[in-house]
């Protein structure tokens, strides 16, 4: 809904403008308005290009809800079209938290603050940070919905307004949620529940009774293994922990030692060394119904949402920037960029293998970015 008096130019042209902002990856507002003045995107946004000021302003008032409910639209097209498909018979989801700029000078009311020692002074330092929430299955990942905290919040209340949002939005959007070691949370554990959903998250604190029980279970002996690719894992699963005192039910908590062996050439000769790494995670999955070898599977899909997602749109499509510093304007330009980073991977999707073969990704952005500034090169 278009809440200003008497518009001169259609809200649906800003939304526009900001998608074309994404799928160009220009890096500010000004190089879009830079290269709408010069009559690219015209085709697209069917009107001139707005100034860069007047796109920061309305990006203040656009329709949240109204994009929200295009990603949901787009999730729901995904899974009929059997793009975004179940894991080993399971819908995935993760949820992880990300700070999107720092600054010590710019600031602006909902900013959160900590204070920073620098050459032995302590400095405020300013930032927002946003709880993400990502669908994931085989080839494919879907970000549905983000959530700014709020200048006192804390990631896990972010997460618990994310979580209730979809869950009210999209019930049957996911069955099992990943988090890494901030989501050991009773709170976010007793949600899920009431809702037949089930976490699955790093245990990592040491601190905790329920990894301090659950190590003096482990034992030497591994209750299984079994070897993926170049990696071997030893895996120990105890069910019926109720060492959490906050968690009114028993869990059950999973580690795997994995053992990879990596080829490396040292001064002119392959040598081959090994490095293993220790995984543990809680969960509130019946080993009767999801085994082992599962569950850590599960668990490393919680990496895709740093890997495909906030690595990929950080640097390459300029998201840890604001475009404009104001928290509307954030969460509505981040959700734009999660209908852009869709679009593109659809698109992506679509080309036939054979022509995405010889091409790396960022050279068919580029090709996108041509393709709206084909006008300056006719006029030119
Ligand atoms: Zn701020």
């Amino acid at each position: 809904m278009d809440h200003r008096v008497k518009p001169q130019i259609p809200a649906v042209v800003f939304a526009r403008a900001i998608l074309m902002l994404w799928l160009c990856r220009l890096p500010s507002l000004n190089a879009l308005e830079l290269f709408g003045r010069r009559g690219a995107g015209r085709h697209f946004l069917r009107h001139a290009m707005p100034g860069a000021d007047q796109i920061a302003n309305v990006s203040e008032i656009l329709d949240v809800p109204g994009l929200r409910a295009i990603l949901g639209r787009m999730y729901k097209r995904l899974v009929r079209n059997k793009v975004l498909l179940p894991m080993r018979g399971h819908r995935l989801a993760v949820v992880d938290g990300h700070e999107i700029n720092t600054s010590y000078h710019r600031c602006c009311p909902k900013c959160q603050t900590r204070q920073i020692t620098v050459n032995g002074e302590k400095r405020p330092q300013y930032y927002h940070r946003a709880v993400v929430f990502m669908l994931v299955g085989p080839g494919f990942h879907f970000l549905l919905d983000f959530e700014l905290l709020r200048p006192h919040d804390d990631e896990g209340s972010a997460a618990l307004r994310l979580i209730r949002r979809v869950l009210q939005a999209y019930p049957r959007c996911f069955d099992i949620l990943l988090g890494d070691g901030l989501y050991p949370q009773a709170r976010i554990f007793k949600l899920l529940r009431r809702h037949g959903k089930h976490a699955l998250v790093v245990l990592k604190d040491e601190r905790r009774d329920l990894l301090t029980d659950a190590r003096s279970l482990f034992g030497p002996k591994p209750h299984t293994t079994f070897t993926i690719g170049a990696t071997h894992y030893q895996c120990w699963d105890i069910e019926h922990l109720d060492s959490w005192d906050s968690y009114p039910e028993k869990v059950r908590v999973v580690r795997s030692l994995e053992t990879t062996t990596i080829r490396e050439r040292k001064k002119g000769r392959w040598t081959e060394r090994e490095q293993t790494t220790e995984w543990i995670w809680v969960t509130t999955l019946p080993a009767a119904q999801v085994p082992t070898a599962n569950v850590v599977c599960f668990g490393h899909e919680r990496w895709r949402i740093e890997n495909e997602a906030f690595n990929e749109l950080c640097n390459q499509w300029h998201a840890d920037h604001y475009f404009h510093h104001n928290p509307a304007s954030i969460t509505a330009l981040w959700l734009l960029l999660f209908i852009a980073h869709a679009l593109f991977h659809c698109f992506l999707r679509n080309i036939k293998p054979c022509r995405r073969q010889g091409l790396p990704v960022c050279s068919w952005a580029s090709l996108m970015l041509v393709e709206f500034l084909a006008p300056l090169m006719s006029s030119a």
